[in-house]
């Protein structure tokens, strides 16, 4: 009774051993799936934020006269009057 024991002992070792080593593996290999799917995430967001630029507040529409230096938002210099250059 007790050599079955004994043996039984010894194969559950080795099986767990064989089980352990196989999860790693598959852990692994999950690892890198997931890593190829955050690599797809994350291209997707920057490619939507690269598409959104058009909500952009007004201050894009700033600009610098070419003639005085100040910075004007609307069409004409506030400084010296200059009309935006196009
Ligand atoms: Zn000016």
């Amino acid at each position: 009774m007790n050599d079955l024991k004994e043996s039984w002992k010894e194969t559950g070792k080795g099986l767990g051993n064989a089980f352990k080593g196989l999860g790693k593996s598959i852990i692994k290999s999950a690892d890198a799936v997931v890593d190829k799917a955050e690599d797809w995430a994350h291209a997707d967001d920057t490619k939507e934020q690269t598409a959104q630029p058009h909500t952009a507040p007004q201050e894009d529409d700033a600009w610098i006269c070419p003639q005085c230096g100040a910075r004007a938002m609307k069409k004409f210099c506030p400084e010296c009057g200059t009309q935006k250059p196009e």
